[in-house]
This record gives C-alpha cells, sequence and structure tokens, in this order.
C-alpha cells in the first residue's frame, strides 16, 4: 500500500527503553502522530481506554480479526494485541506520519503490507543492563522478570530484519538516533515524492 504518510515501526525487548524513546520522541515532532492498538490485555496502573491502548474482550478480538478490521495482529506475552486499519489508514493517507510500537511480529507483518515502512529495533547495550532496567522499573516480580529475559533472547534474535538498529545505552544519544532516522527517511526520494507530490508534479518530476 502506497500513502503519502510515513511510516515507523519501532520494536524492542521489554526494558529497553522503547516506549520512553517514542514518547520522547513525539513530544518533539508533531508531524507524528502514534497509533493506539487494540488489546485483550487489562489496563495498569494509570492506563486509560483508548489513550494507551482500545482495551477489548477476547471475542471483541475475534470479531475484529474476522471482519478484517487488523493490519496485523500477535500474541505476546499470553494476550493479543492489533494494529486497526482505523487507526493508521486515514493518517497516513492524509500525509501524517505515524509510528507504531509493537513487537517484533507485527513488525514483520506491516512491512509486508507496507514495503516503504522504516522498522527500527532498539537494543539494550547488553543483557546485564537489560535486567537491572528490568529490576529498577520495580513493576514485575523476580518470575516475571527472568520470563522477560528469556524472552527477550529470542525477540533481539529478530533485530537481523529491521532497517535500523538504535542501541539505547545513553537515552540523549539514542534519541537523537531516532530522530535522525525519522528525518533521514522523510528525505528520501520516494518518500519526498509520495508527500509532496504537488511539488513534484510542478516542477515536472512526475
Ligand atoms: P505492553 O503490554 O507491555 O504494553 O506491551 C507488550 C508488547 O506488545 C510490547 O512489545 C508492545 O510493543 C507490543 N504491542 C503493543 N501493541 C501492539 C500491536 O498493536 N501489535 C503488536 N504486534 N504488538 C503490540
Amino acid at each position: 500500500m502506497e500513502t503519502p504518510g510515513n511510516l515507523f515501526v519501532v520494536a524492542a525487548p521489554s526494558g529497553a527503553g522503547k516506549s520512553s524513546l517514542v514518547k520522547a520522541l513525539l513530544e518533539l515532532d508533531s508531524h507524528l502522530a502514534v497509533s493506539v492498538s487494540h488489546t485483550t490485555r487489562a489496563p495498569r496502573g494509570q492506563e486509560q481506554d483508548g489513550r494507551e491502548y482500545h482495551f477489548i474482550s477476547n471475542a471483541q478480538f475475534d470479531a475484529m480479526i474476522e471482519h478484517g478490521d487488523f493490519f496485523e495482529w500477535a500474541e505476546v506475552h499470553g494476550n493479543r494485541y492489533g494494529t486497526s486499519r482505523n487507526a493508521i489508514e486515514a493518517r497516513l493517507q492524509a500525509g501524517e506520519d505515524v509510528v507504531l510500537e509493537i513487537d517484533y511480529q507485527g513488525a514483520l507483518q506491516i512491512k509486508l503490507i507496507f514495503p516503504y515502512a522504516v522498522l527500527i529495533f532498539i537494543l539494550p547495550p547488553s543483557w546485564e543492563e537489560l535486567r537491572q532496567r528490568l529490576q529498577r522499573r520495580g513493576e514485575d516480580h523476580p518470575e516475571v522478570i527472568a520470563q522477560r529475559m528469556i524472552n527477550a533472547r529470542h525477540e533481539v534474535a529478530q533485530a537481523r530484519h529491521f532497517d535500523y538498529v538504535i542501541i539505547n545505552a545513553l537515552f540523549e544519544t539514542a534519541l537523537f538516533d531516532l530522530k535522525t532516522v525519522v528525518h533521514s527517511q522523510r528525505l528520501k526520494y520516494a518518500s519526498q515524492k509520495r508527500s509532496k507530490s504537488q511539488v513534484f508534479a510542478a516542477l515536472d518530476l512526475i
């Protein structure tokens, strides 16, 4: 599918700092909107329906799959998550850039539908640092952290399928890297031609 807007997909193992980086990026970049996914998991803490996620039941999720409402969906850590057509299609068609913060399975599905989507993988600088970040977060029991570390091995191995890799050792550096990827993508010939089609047409660059 071709749209004037750019599509960025950010994946990472839990604890690599993906959410903080995407949040900071969105605050700096008014041309970028984040997609709100649907999930069958229950809200955590201060999460609000329609803001972090659309929280729905398993039956509702099944119905959405059946109606073909998802561009992609995947089971992650025992719950289902999906990117709906509604969440991104109209924005991309209107020329807005959209960022998806999803897992690697979803990222690979998105690349098949939107070949120009930019896949970005955030890596921690080491296994030890990842473990310490998960512990410092203080959100999870030791067994959950152990399970997340096991999952992370498999997730990190998928980084090779991504277009860009950002190592989040120092937050500010990683944020700069992320901004650079977004900016470079916007300047690519194909991207400029999609988003600035009137300028291209005026210059007879058909
Ligand atoms: P959490 O429950 O911690 O918010 O998210 C768990 C994982 O699910 C994270 O890796 C997150 O990026 C991923 N995720 C969130 N939304 C989606 C989605 O729409 N599709 C897919 N495939 N993964 C998602």
